[in-house]
Order: structure tokens, then C-alpha cells, then sequence
């Protein structure tokens, strides 16, 4: 049997106590932790809702998210991705994640602005390139 002591809302109570307490936090804030502690609705459910509602680059809409992702990058970058089709030279695959976009000078001379001469990368690609260039 559950007696009072042990149900969900005297346990809510209690953390609602315990963090007013411990942070003396004003009212707002120890109600947003409890609720945070407590969520009314469970996280599964929450992403379920969150997935659906929300486009995401897996989705198949590949136009719009680089269409997205390009108007966060200017000029050369801008252009680069283009002649790229939004696709890292490094990897393979497609620049559409929110890691940011890198230019790579290919003859390693960075005054060189020459379209032949930039190729658009991952980040995390670029700096493995640079990385194994200096290995070797
Ligand atoms: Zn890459
Ligand atoms: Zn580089």
C-alpha cells in the first residue's frame, strides 16, 4: 500500500522544500528546478513531439537545408559550397551539420584566393588535413 509518505506529490513536496532550502533561491527558480527534477511530461514523449515537429537534415529535404546553411556563410564560402554542391571535399559527405564550415587553401598559400585554388570542409576535416600534413 502507498501511504502518503511515499507518493509522487509528497516526494515533489519535499525536493520543493529541500531546494529552497539549500539554494535560497528566490520562489520562480526553486519552482524551475522542481520542475526540472520533476518534468510533467516524460522525456520520451517530449522527443517524440520535438522530432516530428521540427525538420531535420535526415528528412530528405536536402534543398532546404542547404539553402539554410548557406545564407550562414558569405562570399568565398558561400560560392565555394555551391560549386561543391554543399558536399566536403575531405569526407564525402554533405556540409549540412551545424559544424562549421572551413575554407582550405589547397597549395597551402593563404593569400591565394583564387576559386581553383578553395575547397570547402568540415572543420573537424580540416584539421585532421592539417594534422596528417604535418605527420608526414
Ligand atoms: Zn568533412
Ligand atoms: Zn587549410
Amino acid at each position: 500500500m502507498d501511504g502518503p509518505r511515499f507518493s509522487l506529490v509528497h516526494i515533489q513536496q519535499r525536493a520543493y522544500r529541500v531546494f529552497n532550502k539549500e539554494t535560497k533561491l528566490n520562489r520562480h527558480d526553486s519552482k524551475k528546478l522542481k520542475d526540472l527534477a520533476f518534468p510533467a511530461i516524460p522525456y520520451s514523449e517530449n522527443k517524440h513531439i520535438n522530432v516530428k515537429g521540427e525538420k531535420s537534415p535526415f528528412d530528405g529535404d536536402l534543398a532546404y537545408w542547404s539553402e539554410r546553411n548557406s545564407k550562414l556563410y558569405d562570399g568565398e564560402t558561400s560560392i565555394t559550397l555551391k560549386r561543391q554542391n554543399h558536399t566536403c571535399v575531405a569526407c564525402g559527405l554533405k556540409l549540412l551539420s551545424d559544424e562549421r564550415v572551413h575554407l582550405h587553401h589547397v597549395d597551402g598559400n593563404h593569400a591565394n584566393w583564387n576559386s581553383q585554388n578553395l575547397i570547402a570542409i568540415h572543420e573537424s576535416c580540416h584539421d585532421y588535413l592539417h594534422m596528417s600534413k604535418s605527420a608526414s
